[in-house]
């Protein structure tokens, strides 16, 4: 049998495993449960080395183009208007891409689905959805289904990159262990700008506040405002017209209703799998670790558990390597990565932006004021919320 591997979901991680796998000159067999790509409101933040992958497959700067260049990020307090500012410009030398690039996760997904069409080695299928796993020494066996319709496909490896809730982790019996937020989160965008209204704003900033914290991320058309609600808020209530125009305009007053371009509402979890692969079969990207998005680290450790898994399928596939050594070795940095770093870094995020002595508050800040004046403390830093050192790190944990 020719070796083929298969992969569950067209999200940023399937889509960038299977590209690496294609054009390395191994057959993929892509498969995804929705008839077209979502491109609902989701990640808008790509990290530098994100982008420094994303290079050595072609797309980084179509992202760049279509995106926008973030050069700064910033802590705000709410009752004060107080800030630290992060310059990412000191990065320069260590990544291609020395800022945040603030840029829709569809449009990445949308250009790697394109690259991946025009690999005469991948094939890609819509409406099909993972439901079962089986393997054995010599293959593993995905079951997908469609409308009342099921059928089986046969591998030599399998990528589960079937998000959240994926049916590959599933099957898999791995457990996925954390805990959700108690609060909602809403997200809602739109066209007017922040920073004319809120002086010295960065184009992401996230804002403490005893009562109601939020944060502000600008894209290239539009500014996303992500503010928490109650556990039981009315839904509809929340996503109506007049309780987020009431919240925009308690961020910033404007002399006209806010036009709402979009608005979601959904729950976050900080969640990851007890391991990250079973025999032929392994997990990655959301399927693997879920985290709150103070940081935009979400959806680029996904992108960084596919580029390190397919580059170890590689070396399986076409150097013969030890397989079982090597996909424990994926398993062991990208679950430490995403336990030890990414979990606990958004989580920390999340216990200052909603820090309710203003005291305390004034603390971080003044902190973090001195850290972005001070060069080295401020490389640290920016390496550290940029994720580089989580690359490092991760490609650090031995066997
Ligand atoms: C509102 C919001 C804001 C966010 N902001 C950020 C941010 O700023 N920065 C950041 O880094 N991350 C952010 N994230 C997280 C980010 O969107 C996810 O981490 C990212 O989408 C994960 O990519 P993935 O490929 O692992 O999974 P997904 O993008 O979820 O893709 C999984 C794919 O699998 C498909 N699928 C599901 N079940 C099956 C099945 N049984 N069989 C086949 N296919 C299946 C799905 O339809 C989907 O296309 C945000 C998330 C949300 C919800």
């Amino acid at each position: 049998m020719t070796d083929r591997v298969l992969i569950a979901g067209m999200g940023p991680a399937g889509l960038v495993a299977g590209l690496i796998l294609a054009r390395a000159g191994i057959p993929v067999a892509l498969f995804e449960a929705e008839t077209d790509l979502p491109t609902d409101l989701r990640a808008s933040t790509f990290h530098p080395p994100t982008l420094d992958m994303l290079a050595d497959l072609g797309l980084a700067d179509l992202l760049v183009e279509q995106g926008l260049k973030a050069p700064t990020y910033q802590w705000r307090d709410r009752a004060t208007g107080d800030a630290a500012t992060f310059d990412l410009t000191c990065l320069k030398g260590q990544t291609g891409y020395p800022f945040r690039l603030q840029c829709e996760q569809w449009k990445l997904t949308r250009a790697a689905r394109a690259a991946l069409e025009a690999e005469p080695l991948a094939t890609l299928e819509f409406g099909w959805a993972a439901q079962d796993v089986t393997q054995d020494d010599t293959g593993v066996t995905l079951t997908l289904t469609r409308d009342g319709e099921t059928r089986m496909e046969t591998g030599t490896y399998l990528i589960g990159a079937d998000g959240a809730s994926s049916a590959v982790r599933r099957a898999l019996g791995i457990a996925f262990e954390g805990f959700t937020y108690a609060e909602q989160w809403v997200v809602a965008s739109t066209p007017v700008d922040f920073a004319a209204k809120l002086p010295g704003l960065a184009p992401v900033t996230y804002t403490a506040d005893a009562e109601e914290w939020f944060v502000l991320l600008q894209t290239r058309d539009l500014w996303r405002v992500l503010i928490p609600v109650e556990d039981d808020a009315d839904k509809d209530l929340i996503l109506s017209d007049d309780w987020i125009e009431a919240k925009l305009q308690g961020i910033a007053p404007h002399e006209t209703p806010y036009p709402i371009a979009h608005r979601t509402i959904y729950r976050v979890h900080q969640r990851v799998a007890d391991r990250y692969r079973v025999g032929r079969a392994a997990i990655a990207g959301d399927a693997a670790h879920i985290n709150n998005p103070l940081g935009g680290m979400g959806m680029n450790g996904g992108i960084h558990d596919a580029v390190n898994l397919a580059a170890k399928l590689k070396a399986i596939l076409l150097d013969k390597a030890d397989a079982d050594r090597l996909l424990d070795h994926y398993s062991d940095q990208r679950r430490a990565i995403a336990e030890e770093y990414v979990l606990n870094h958004t989580h920390q995020n999340k216990q200052v932006i909603e820090e309710k002595d203003p005291a305390k508050r004034a603390a971080h800040l003044e902190r973090m004021k001195k850290v972005a004046a001070t060069p080295p403390d401020l490389l640290a830093y920016v390496r550290k919320g940029a994720m580089m050192d989580a690359v490092d790190k991760s490609m650090a944990v031995m066997p």
